[in-house]
């Protein structure tokens, strides 16, 4: 049977699913399902970067194999053009994008050097399947080298109308390197379409009879896949050691208050001023809430190298203490807002413990904390979901308070809701969302995904029309 080999920025570990995130879980579990090689970046700066030696990790017929960058390559490639370009035009930022031509440049040598060290890994028969902003090029790079398997992507985070995609100076490139892919799979159907839209309408894409689309000299089958979570195991978190501690310490802290709970990466794509905000307004508007309802945001720091993430949370630490300032009283803080991260099993026991779920992002691929929240539930007493309506989960999770994140009295509103709801209206807007969460899992998406690519791959190509 053929070998399966992901690629992707960060190596996740093949055990121990408290500390791997869902994701992890999944592609560990398609690699055990036929074997398989995780390649991608070990996490580590030295001197040697990709021309350094490649490291091996086993265990049974899953094998990790990774490099190290060298500093300008963490400069220009990940804190560079894909933090600093990629992930703010795709999150509909272009206020905050840096297009120098260098952080261009030293992503495209990362992408080359990363798939110049996987091609003398691949054997003939393997299935190829590339992840996320960091290594759009990937595919192309594989091709050119002569890879003849079949390759998927899969982009893990929003693929933004063309208005927005065209600012990026090489668009043209991107998208067409995306095309090199047999199959390229998007979170939702409105990434999906706005992929579509730019093939029309910027290069004169063709649909073919076979679904495919055919531009700039190449086809691809393009498709919504919805990511999922390890739901059957997360579920059961809450009953773990860890879980359960983490929630006999909310419930004992809490007391009979009730909690709203946020769980994020610090990044200006999770909408958390506005959060803070809408929370400040809950308590100017309805005083009776006060000292009965407290807000938890746990927000690890990520990527403080790139100015914006700094200077965010600089921004909510001045929002909370002010917040906090001027509604505490000597029994009770409004905002506890904790810049560290949690294991998944601690974070499922506060999920649980917590009335309100409130995850409202300005914009994201998918956002797997509004997933985890539900299914760590209590399903005889179930909390409330408020979620973005520009998150991607809002395209399946149609049952929670769905909420503009820009509009901070909508935001305050629907905290008044949530923490009102009757138990009868709780349960009957959490059932559908369970099951949702239950039956599309990290796992069920992972094999659709593979099956899809092997369809397509089987296809024969056309004959391309014309140069890109
Ligand atoms: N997470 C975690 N510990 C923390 C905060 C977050 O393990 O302290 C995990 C969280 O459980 C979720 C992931 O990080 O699985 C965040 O995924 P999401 O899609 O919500 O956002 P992203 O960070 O990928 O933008």
């Amino acid at each position: 049977m053929s070998r399966i080999v992901i690629v992707s920025n960060r190596v996740g570990p093949l055990s121990d699913t408290g500390r791997a995130g869902g994701l992890a879980v999944a592609l560990v579990d398609v690699l055990r399902d036929r074997g398989g090689l995780w390649f991608g970046w070990s996490g580590a700066v030295s001197d040697e970067g990709s021309y350094g030696a490649l490291r091996f990790a086993e265990e049974g017929n899953v094998q990790t194999a990774t490099i190290d960058v060298a500093q300008a390559d963490y400069d220009e490639f990940y804190a560079g053009f894909a933090n600093r370009a990629l992930w703010p035009t795709l999150h509909y930022r272009l206020d905050l994008t840096d297009f120098d031509r260098r952080l261009e440049e030293g992503y495209r040598r990362v992408n080359e050097r990363f798939a110049a060290r996987l091609v003398p890994l691949l054997r003939p028969d393997d299935i190829v399947w590339v992840h996320d902003y960091h290594f759009f090029l990937m595919g192309e790079m594989l091709r050119d080298a002569g890879v003849k398997s079949p390759i998927g992507f899969f982009l893990h985070i929003p693929f933004p109308v063309p208005e927005i995609l065209t600012a990026l100076p090489n668009h043209k490139k991107i998208v067409h390197a995306m095309l090199a892919y047999d199959q390229v799979g998007f979170q939702t159907s409105n990434h999906l379409a706005a992929f579509e839209r730019y093939l029309f309408e910027e290069v004169d894409g063709v649909r073919e009879a076979d679904g495919g689309i055919s531009a700039m000299g190449r086809k691809v089958h393009a498709a919504a896949f919805p990511i999922g979570i390890d739901a059957e195991a997360f579920s059961k978190f809450p009953e773990s050691d860890e879980g359960a501690e983490s929630l006999a310490l909310v419930r004992n802290e809490l007391d009979e208050r009730k909690q709203i709970v946020g769980v994020d990466r610090i990044d200006y794509s999770k909408g958390l001023p506005q959060r803070f905000s809408a929370f400040e307004r809950l308590l100017e508007l309805y005083p009776e809430h006060k000292g009965e309802v407290s807000m938890l945001q746990i927000a690890p720091p990520s990527r403080s190298e790139v100015r914006a993430y700094s200077q965010i949370q600089r921004t909510l630490e001045g929002l909370s203490g002010r917040i906090n300032g001027r509604f505490s009283d000597l029994d009770w803080n409004p905002i506890q807002f904790i810049t560290r991260s949690f294991p998944r099993r601690s974070l499922a026991g506060i999920y649980r413990g917590s009335a309100v779920g409130l995850v409202t992002p300005l914009r994201d691929g998918m956002n797997l904390v509004a997933k985890e929240y539900i299914a760590a539930q209590d399903p005889e007493d179930p909390g409330v979901l408020v979620l973005s309506r520009f998150a991607g989960a809002a395209e399946e999770m149609r049952e929670a308070l769905i909420v503009n994140p820009y509009s901070i009295d909508e935001l305050a509103e629907a905290l008044r809701a949530a923490i009102q709801m009757p138990l009868a209206e709780r349960k009957q807007r959490f059932e559908p969302l369970y099951h949702g969460v239950m039956t599309n899992t990290a796992s069920s998406w992972a094999r659709i995904f593979l099956e899809r690519l092997l369809e397509t791959h089987a296809s024969p190509p056309e004959e391309p029309s014309e140069e890109g």
